[in-house]
């Protein structure tokens, strides 16, 4: 909690923090349409609560949190849709109305700001970084996307200039997609591990999990799956109706099994008891929730070297790792899955990607932060 005395504010209690979390606007809590920042929204709200800290959540309209984040104070406003950014032109301008739902959601932020320690945003969007410029107060971006509009990029980097340390990323590679941060803050992300349940099971079926959108290359997995005369199944939103048809075409029927988009709970259940998970990604995935839920499962990845699966996932050890679009090095490890031990894969998340460890790790960067918020009110 802040108390303003002459004019300098002080950090009552950093033990017990009161934050306002900004969440996606593309879609509600609970709906899939948010991707893996739905899941990061809920993981980081309970690693925070379990550590005391106070929690506002500010989401679209029909937003659900997991049962563990239910003493956090849920906000959902209504707003104009928007589309996510990856599927518009790089190139292309916005404009900002004020019945947008990103607008909303910050107004609602910013009117919690006098009870609060700093702001966490999660929307990969223009607006709540802009304002960092304008009010005196911690607002952070745990940026959720690479480099997917250049407009973005653009005021990142003119934010960048002022306050470095606003600034956090998943995974290096997708940190490298805005050259011009120099030393950036890495945070990985965080599961609940009580979710995700242990599978000790090396005959089961093949997966595929993710929106079913062309940057997620759902058809190398199709390809390596059909060579070995297997079905993939497939959970997940179908984002691109278009997309999905091409694939399914091109393949005699029932090649594709559409599981559809599942609650973590069921999800977890029927994704533990495959042999392996197909991970190929087209863009630089700026982590990849569905690896690390499958290995918290016991199941190994084979995975394209882009993005965030290249640094999360142990070559030999948790999965395999092969060149971006090789789908012939795809297929020829996928033979091989067998020979990883499921209980490394287990371990790995465990020790690198549970709840508190992402909490504590969001929880450094923010006293890192609002440390130099202070120290610009004493200058
Ligand atoms: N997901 C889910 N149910 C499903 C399929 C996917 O809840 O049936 C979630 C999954 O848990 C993950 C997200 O969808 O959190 C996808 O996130 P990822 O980081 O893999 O990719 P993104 O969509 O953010 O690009």
């Amino acid at each position: 909690m802040r108390v303003k005395s002459e004019g300098k504010i002080y950090l009552l209690s950093i033990s017990r923090m009161r934050l306002t979390i900004i969440s996606t606007p593309i879609g509600s809590l609970g709906s899939g349409r948010g991707g893996g920042v739905e899941l990061t929204l809920n993981s980081l709200v309970s690693g925070l609560l379990e550590q005391n800290h106070f929690i506002n959540v500010i989401a679209p309209i029909n937003s659900n949190l997991s049962e563990s984040c239910r003493s956090a104070n849920l906000f959902t406003v209504e707003g104009a849709p928007q589309k996510s950014w990856q599927h518009q032109n790089y190139y292309s301008k916005t404009k900002i109305s004020k019945d947008s739902i990103v607008y909303v959601m910050l107004e609602k932020a910013l009117s919690l700001m006098n009870n609060c320690d700093a702001i966490i945003n999660l929307s990969y969007d223009l607006l709540p970084i802009c304002k960092t410029l304008e009010v005196k107060f911690p607002i952070v971006h745990l940026i959720s996307m690479g480099d997917e509009s250049q407009e973005i990029s653009n005021i990142i980097s003119r934010v960048y200039s002022n306050f470095p340390y606003n600034f956090a990323f998943h995974s290096r590679s997708q940190a490298s997609d805005y050259p011009f941060i120099k030393e950036p803050i890495i945070l990985g992300n965080g599961f609940e591990l009580s979710q995700y349940t242990y599978q000790e099971k090396k005959d089961g079926p093949l997966a595929w999990v993710g929106r079913v959108a062309p940057e997620k290359g759902l058809e190398d997995a199709v390809y390596v799956a059909s060579k070995i005369g297997e079905k993939l199944n497939v959970w997940g939103i179908i984002e691109d109706k278009v997309y999905a048809s091409k694939i399914e075409d091109f393949y005699p029927s029932g090649q594709i099994c559409w599981k559809g988009y599942l609650q973590t709970k069921i999800l977890q259940k029927e994704l533990g008891q495959c042999r392996a998970l197909i991970n190929t990604p087209k863009w630089n995935e700026a982590y990849g929730n569905v690896i690390v839920e499958a290995m918290a499962c016991g199941v190994p990845v084979i995975a394209y070297k882009k993005g965030g699966p290249g640094e999360i996932v142990q070559h030999g050890e948790t999965g395999f790792l092969v060149e971006p679009d090789d789908k012939e090095n795809l297929l020829l490890f996928l033979k091989q899955i067998n020979k990883i031990n499921r209980k490394k894969c287990r371990e790995w998340v465990e020790n690198n990607a549970s709840s508190n460890i992402f909490a504590d790790k969001v929880v450094s960067w923010l006293k890192k932060v609002i440390k130099e918020y202070e120290s610009l009110d004493e200058r």
